[in-house]
């Protein structure tokens, strides 16, 4: 199974930007890896390392800092955990009878959290070395019990962490690698203060590693100050996601969209879908709309118990629901296999947000199709998104693109004789 492959592009120039050589690894063989991981990738079923595996494990393995530029869907959990389990192995812990906390890795939500540890587990299947996942949102209990046992790398969210710092129950004087993932969506969340924290609680003397999907001035500043002499590495799935996904737009009035998407549902090729709202409150109504219409639905967002949010993926992933309606940070690190549709019920304000959004579908070599449900209000934000591309989406079969669509964004006038929000304007030809 192929990971689709990723693009080399150049970071700011705060950091000098990694090269590929000619010489580049080719294989996980020529990585320099563990026979036990080898295995464990064996297991896993990877035939060649993507990218960013290629370009950030040797690094990681003699020790440096790294600077990820690069999205979930890249492979960059196993670019990590690879060359961090080696080192576990390699060197001997701390012999006063005790397991500290040597691996820190921190990560904005819970299900990226739980992804990540899983990872873990399975690429050090063949190890001995113990994984806890700390995050909000359920009991601390087993969470503590699993601290006091003693674990080697613990992955967690920022402010569950601390809570639990603070509580005495986390001591992080003997963690030699820090990992930051997602560092700006960490951000977004409000996560600065509590990593600041965190960080200070650790030795200075430390392997750090920082992802982040987008380079915003904010992160270069995080990464200045906790990075020392980093390699930089990166990769976007961008071009080719805009390639191997069959990307559609249906322009179509706000109120047309809920009668566009049960057709869509219909049809017998969607199997698998995942559906974007921007709000939590438009996840819950549209997954009720969608369950009086008989279809089997679960909603995933920020305000869903722990539980309810587990079975929510569970249901989805063992297609007892085929559909999950969801917002962007809810799903954000979802890793399902097998989504036949991704459909933007709106249109996500944040041009990026849609490469991630698309980017569910069309996991791990398969095909996939995303369906953008894009009302004129939304207009200006899918040029965005179609400038960030770099190519005109085209409209799904069926649909028309209005004449005001047309028009360059920026002569695009809502209140302009003709048109006024709210009419019905355009809409899927024929379903009227
Ligand atoms: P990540 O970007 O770490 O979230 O990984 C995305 C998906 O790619 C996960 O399902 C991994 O299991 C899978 N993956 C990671 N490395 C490889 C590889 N070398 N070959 C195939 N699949 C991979």
């Amino acid at each position: 199974m192929g990971l689709r492959k990723a693009r080399i592009i150049s970071l700011a120039t705060a950091f000098p930007a990694a090269v590929p050589s000619a010489g580049s690894p080719i294989e996980f063989t020529d990585l320099g890896l563990i026979p036990q991981l080898l295995r464990a990738v064996r297991v896993e079923e990877y035939t060649t390392p993507t990218p960013i595996q290629r370009q950030a494990i040797p690094h990681l393995l003699q020790g440096r800092d790294l600077l990820g530029c690069a999205q979930t869907g890249t492979g960059k959990t196993a670019a990590f955990a690879l060359p961090i389990l080696q080192r576990l192995t390699n060197t001997p812990r701390a012999a006063n009878g005790q397991r500290p906390i040597r691996v820190l890795v921190l990560a904005p939500t819970r299900e990226l959290v739980a992804q990540i540890a899983q990872s873990f587990k399975a690429y050090g299947r063949f190890l001995p070395h113990a994984t806890a996942s700390i995050f909000g949102g359920v009991s601390q209990v087993p969470q503590v019990n699993a601290l006091r046992k003693g674990t080697d790398i613990v992955v967690a969210t920022p402010g569950r962490l601390l809570d639990l710092m603070e509580q005495g129950h986390v001591r992080l004087d003997h963690v030699e690698v820090l990992v930051l993932d997602e560092a700006d969506r960490m951000l977004d969340m409000g996560f600065i203060v509590p990593i600041r924290h965190i960080v200070r609680s650790m030795p200075k003397q430390r392997q750090t590693l920082l992802f982040s999907a987008t380079m915003p001035r904010e992160i270069m500043a995080l990464a200045q100050s906790l990075l020392t002499s980093p390699v930089n590495v990166a990769v976007t799935p961008v071009s080719s996601a805009a390639t191997r996904i069959d990307q559609r737009v249906a322009y179509v009035d706000k109120g047309e969209k809920l009668n566009l998407l049960l057709d869509l549902l219909k049809r017998a090729a969607v199997s698998r879908t995942l559906i974007f709202t921007r709000t939590k409150h438009g996840a819950d109504k549209l997954a009720q709309h969608l369950q009086r219409a008989a279809i089997r639905v679960e909603a995933l967002h920020g305000n869903k118990t722990q539980g309810a949010r587990e079975r929510a993926l569970d249901n989805f992933r063992a297609g007892r629901s085929p559909v999950l309606v969801a917002t962007d940070i809810a799903a954000r690190g979802i890793d399902v296999e097998g989504i036949s549709h991704v459909v933007n019920f709106d249109v996500p304000v944040e041009a990026e947000a849609y490469v991630h959004r698309i980017g569910r579908t069309a996991r791990a070599g398969a095909e996939g199709t995303a369906i953008t449900l894009c009302s004129i209000e939304e207009r200006l934000d899918m040029r965005s998104i179609e400038k960030l591309i770099g190519q005109r989406v085209p409209v799904l079969e069926g649909t028309v693109e209005p004449m005001e669509m047309r028009q360059p964004a920026r002569s695009l006038q809502p209140t302009r004789p003709g048109f006024r929000p709210g009419r019905r304007s355009f809409g899927p030809r024929g379903r009227r």
